[in-house]
């Protein structure tokens, strides 16, 4: 059996996307900034996709900025907010310790800018308290940045709260939404966001492609200058053949999010009921709180690396932390964030699926995992010493 079982790293293309892209590369190859009338059908399929993916989301349509991908756009909506408070004299920005690294990366940027920066603490759950969140809050904060759905162990933060109490105090909120568009239903307008991240290829789109949702309440700053595409925020030709395909990609996930997210989550239930069977194993995150398609668990003993190499020579594609942070030997910031030690957050495993995986394939993943963990135990000094009682279990 082959199982792709690592939706949170990226997704297989879309059959329709992919036919929606080639059109575009076949028949429509203008500028949409050019006058005449091959670039003018370029702009009109520009717009269109404009129109479809501020839709899908609960946007207007001039709210929509296309970009390179979730990293840019969160990029830009930091760093935008960032330089509109600092014109108000607020240097202060909120965020957690789980974000993804496009978020915190972007942080650690603006710190030495001088702005000052508050991780709000999640829970043992993987989910942050939006009273702590309320309670960071000061006269200088300039952003809040909450994820709306962490990548590795899925867990969906109360983001409509959140965005509740920037909205009452005036302060512009920001949301890392890639691994929720397209997995569970998302409407800025009802989470009442000013800002939202989302990438193409988190929902079978193409990869390289994302958005970044922006309402009026922050002035956009450039990242990329040049010519005046996305209304003078974000310059470069369009790559419309890409966000064709994500709008198709888009279009087709948001059509039946609630029972296609029902039906995963019910394939996430049997296959945490499964692993837990495996002795001194944990699943990290809360295990309803959580995207439809996200199981990632703990095993004392052994190393994520090698259950990753095992199971992929079961045809098993899984993952072990974000792909960000695989092939390094540091644990994972979001295992370490919810408390788990180093020597157990090392013996990690995610796995990531969409609607389409069968009973069959999750019992596949059950009795495979079972099977790598306890020949890893077997020759593990580490599994070892903790059933001759030298070394005391963590889980
Ligand atoms: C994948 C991911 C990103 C980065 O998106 P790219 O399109 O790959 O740049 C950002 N945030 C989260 C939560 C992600 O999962």
């Amino acid at each position: 059996m082959k199982i792709y079982a690592d939706y949170a790293a990226t997704t297989p293309m879309s059959e329709t996307a992919i036919k929606a892209m080639i059109n575009i590369m076949q028949e429509v190859y203008g500028n949409p900034s050019s006058l005449h009338s091959i670039g003018q059908k370029a702009a009109e399929y520009l717009l269109q996709a404009r129109i479809d993916v501020a839709e899908a989301i609960g946007a207007d349509f001039k709210e929509i900025y296309f970009t390179s991908g979730g990293s840019e756009a969160d990029n830009q909506a930091l760093i935008s907010a960032a330089y509109f408070g600092r014109l108000k004299g607020k240097n202060h920005i909120i965020s957690t310790p789980i974000e993804h690294h496009a978020i915190l990366h972007t942080l650690d940027k603006l710190k030495k800018e001088g702005f000052d920066v508050t991780l709000v603490d999640v829970e043992s759950n993987g989910i942050v308290d939006a009273k702590k969140v309320e309670a960071a809050i000061t006269d200088k904060t300039a952003l809040v940045t909450v994820m709306f759905a962490n990548n590795e162990i899925g867990t969906i933060q109360p983001i409509k709260e959140i965005a509740a109490i920037c909205n009452e105090r005036g302060i512009p909120f920001h949301t890392d939404a890639v691994q929720a568009v397209g997995h569970v239903p998302v409407n800025v307008k009802e989470l009442g966001v000013d800002m939202l991240s989302l990438s193409s290829h988190k929902f079978k789109g193409p990869k390289g492609v994302g958005v970044l949702y922006a309402n009026k309440k922050v002035p956009l700053t450039n990242v990329i200058e040049g010519g005046a595409q996305e209304r003078g925020k974000r310059a470069g030709t369009e790559n419309l053949a890409a966000i064709v395909g994500m709008a198709a990609a888009l279009k087709e996930a948001v059509a039946n999010v609630e029972e296609t997210a029902k039906k995963t989550a019910q394939r996430r239930r049997q296959l945490i009921e499964g692993l837990s069977q495996i002795e001194h194993s944990a699943l990290n995150g809360d295990a309803e709180q959580r995207l439809p398609g996200n199981v990632n668990f703990c095993f004392e003993g052994i190393e994520g690396e090698s259950l990753l190499l095992l199971l992929d020579s079961k045809g098993i594609a899984a993952s072990s932390g974000s792909a960000c942070t695989s092939g390094s030997l540091d644990p994972s910031h979001v295992l370490l964030a919810i408390g788990r030690p180093h020597e157990v957050a090392h013996g990690s495993l995610r796995l990531t699926f969409n609607e389409e995986i069968t009973e069959e394939e999750v019992e596949y993943l059950i009795q495979s995992t079972k099977d790598v963990v306890e020949y890893l135990r077997s020759i593990s000094p580490v599994w070892d010493e903790l059933q001759r009682g030298e070394l005391e279990y963590v889980i």
